[in-house]
């Protein structure tokens, strides 16, 4: 028979699709590789398990345990899963941005949700870090995986997202993209990837405009819209030198190409995937047809319907809104 002996074996594993309209005017082959098909709909279900797997190795989480971390949503899903599985509560500590849905996702799995101010200081007592922290200090059997400083997090990545894109690709690949949030998809995929082609393969990152990566100085740093990438300071799991260049993408353009995802290629992913498709596209312009450049979607789109993909979201935080005609009167709507 064959079948996974729990949810978390079904973890990776995730396939490539060739892009083909959003790609027109370019000769490299331009390589998705879908993250949502993960059991979480994310990557993040991929550093989940092996972080969960560390901490019961070092002690730090025991039976009857209690999971606490800062997350936008896609790497408490990941916890949560394996979390519920080997019988540990988990409460997870989210930005207000982060919309109801993906909120609503976390309390399916059983999880206890706290939200917290999104425009706030990392140091100010009510920021999404320093709330976490007291928890973990408040709450008995508490454990914080810290997805921003556990080198767990791009080792998963090292293990397992770099040989799935060299294999697949016939070690043909001579690009990687990544949105870059914690930097643990980077560093480790593109780790590996730089180690297996001894550094033949580049490694391009995607920062929205106004994240600390990008930042030609620190006035720039301020918030934007776009989930689960940037940063406003530097996290111990990213590490830039295996970084070759860096792509400073906005909302607007983020969105544009998030929404083209899924009108033109089929894709029904989230803003960061978006983003990670316009730097990949700014990289892949001048390449030769032999170029083969991979780009990381993160997540599934289901969880942005009320924000990329609804027009009066869209239009009142300024963004334009494309789309052909209606074929039927608004009425009928
Ligand atoms: N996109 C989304 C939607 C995410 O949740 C994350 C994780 N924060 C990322 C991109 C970036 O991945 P990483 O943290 O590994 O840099």
């Amino acid at each position: 028979m064959r079948y996974a002996h729990s949810v978390a074996g079904l973890v990776g594993g995730t396939p490539l699709v060739r892009l083909n309209r959003v790609t027109e005017g370019i000769a490299a082959t331009v390589l998705a590789k879908v993250e949502y098909f993960n059991p979480g709909g994310s990557s993040k279900d991929r550093i989940a398990a092996s972080i969960i797997d560390a901490a019961e190795r070092e002690g730090k989480l025991r039976p009857g345990g209690v999971i606490v971390e800062p997350t936008s949503g896609n790497t408490g899903v990941g916890l949560a899963l394996v979390a519920q599985e080997r019988g540990y509560r988990t409460v997870f500590v989210v930005p207000d941005k982060v919309s109801e849905d993906k909120r609503n996702v976390l309390r399916a799995y059983g999880a206890e949700v706290v939200v917290t101010p999104t425009n706030v200081e990392p140091a100010d007592p009510r920021s999404y870090y320093s709330v976490s922290d007291r928890l973990v200090r408040e709450i008995p059997g508490a454990y914080k995986p810290d997805q921003y400083s556990n080198q767990n997090a791009p080792r998963s990545h090292f293990g397992s997202t770099g040989p799935e894109i060299w294999a697949d690709t016939d070690r043909r690949v001579t690009h990687f993209v990544a949105g870059v949030g914690t930097g643990g998809t980077i560093t480790g995929t593109g780790g590996f990837l730089k180690q297996a082609s001894e550094g033949r393969v580049r490694i391009v990152g995607a920062d929205p405009v106004g994240s600390i990566y990008s930042a030609d100085d620190p006035s720039g740093v301020h918030g934007y819209l776009v989930e689960g990438v940037g940063e406003d300071f530097w996290p111990g799991a990213y590490d830039p030198t295996v970084v070759d260049e860096i792509h400073r993408v906005s909302d607007a353009e983020s969105f544009a190409m998030t929404r083209r995802l899924a009108r033109e290629e089929g894709l029904l992913v989230g803003g960061s995937s978006g983003m990670a498709v316009v730097a990949a596209l700014r990289a892949a312009r001048d390449l030769p047809a032999d170029a083969v450049v991979v780009v990381l979607l993160p997540d599934h789109g289901r969880g942005y319907l009320g924000k990329v993909f609804d027009d009066d979201w869209m239009r009142a935080n300024g963004f334009e809104v494309d789309g052909p005609e209606p074929l039927v009167p608004a009425s009928l709507h």
